[in-house]
């Protein structure tokens, strides 16, 4: 899944939570169950890394550090760290740890339409919509 979708997807989800911490362990499933879902990748890991923190940054700011939308969000963000690492790349030989990073779980066909990925600027239009109800009247 794009990274982006995480943070925003997440961070919506977060707010309808209590605790940070519980959130944060949400969000890391909440990661697995989005990476399931059928999806194009884009692979632009610094433009998306920044949209990222701005994102983070955004919602840390708005409802605040320790807000459970906010740990939501990381939670959802830190799994993909290792699509980055050197030391988790399959093209050297290594493998990836996160149960949804491997083919058989990563990017589920729908058996109704199995060709069929959810296309980016679907996903861009629901990261936006999610954010903007994430930061929406989010109070520290
Ligand atoms: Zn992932």
């Amino acid at each position: 899944m794009m990274l982006i979708p995480h943070a925003c997807l997440n961070a919506a989800g977060g707010r309808l939570m209590k605790k940070p911490l519980a959130a944060f362990a949400a969000g890391v499933a909440g990661h697995a169950l989005l990476d399931l879902t059928p999806h194009k990748d884009i692979s632009a890991h610094k433009a998306e890394g920044l949209g990222v923190l701005i994102i983070l940054g955004l919602v840390g700011s708005s409802c605040g550090w320790s807000s459970p939308a906010f740990w939501c969000a990381m939670g959802g963000v830190l799994p993909d760290v290792e699509q980055v690492l050197p030391w988790t790349d399959p093209k050297r030989g290594r493998h990836r740890w996160f149960p949804t990073h491997t083919p058989p779980l990563h990017s589920l066909a729908p058996p109704w339409a199995p060709r069929w990925r959810a296309p980016l600027l679907l996903q861009t239009a629901v990261s936006l919509a999610a954010l903007g109800a994430a930061v929406a009247w989010c109070k520290k």
